[in-house]
């Protein structure tokens, strides 16, 4: 009879030969998530928000939200939008396109963006105005990963996983060219395999 510890994604996959280095673990990012899920919990108990309404970033943050979410011991509802920024490459193009918009009723609620990659910036600075404007009780944002050396546009997220230095990452919902979102690691991957494909 194969045990639970059989399924461990540290067995199922430690590697990938496209990604040249991992940066966190599938149990790395698994305690992290845990933390910064408490640190929510204990939040937005604390400011005594009946409810949290958790707006997650499609398609990069899809899976970093789910494990999240499940972190969260609040009452909550949940919504995603949709925004590219990157369409094939590796260089954000000067726009975030935003491809939908929330369906929830934000006003007068506690409102909390989650993102995989906190990068120029240029996004979530868009996206929190964007948010603003429906009223919000309260928004925060929580981003897995901040490269903070690549800052255009002043932003800081009020929950950050970890750091970064200014390298390429995929796998935890990440991807290039929509690949290796499946990874179930961080990791940098291959200058060789940054080239745009179909
Ligand atoms: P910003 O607007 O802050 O420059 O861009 C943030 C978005 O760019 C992130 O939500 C993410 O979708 C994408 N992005 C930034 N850096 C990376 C990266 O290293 N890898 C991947 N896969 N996407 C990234
Ligand atoms: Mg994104």
């Amino acid at each position: 009879m194969p045990t639970s510890a059989d399924y461990s994604f540290e067995i199922a996959a430690t590697a990938h030969s496209d990604v040249e280095e991992v940066l966190f673990s599938a149990a790395d990012i698994a305690m992290r998530v845990a933390q910064l899920g408490a640190a929510i919990t204990r939040d937005y108990a604390a400011l005594d928000a009946d409810e949290l309404t958790v707006v997650g970033v499609a398609n990069g943050a899809l899976i970093f939200t789910a494990d999240l979410l499940r972190r969260i011991n609040l009452r909550t509802r949940f919504d995603t939008v949709r925004v590219s920024s990157y369409l094939d490459g590796t260089s954000p193009s000067a726009a975030p396109q935003f491809r939908s918009t929330v369906h929830l009723n934000l006003a007068g609620r506690h409102v909390l963006i989650v993102d995989d990659i906190l990068d120029t910036g240029r996004t979530l600075s868009q996206l929190h105005s964007a948010l603003l404007e429906h009223r919000p009780a309260s928004l925060r944002t929580c981003v897995l990963l901040d490269k903070k050396s690549r800052r255009q546009t002043p932003f800081e997220a009020a929950y950050t996983g970890f750091d970064i230095p200014d390298a390429f990452v995929v796998g935890y919902g990440m991807d290039f060219a929509e690949r290796y979102r499946n990874l179930p690691f961080v990791g940098v991957l291959r200058a060789d395999r940054q080239v745009a494909g179909d």
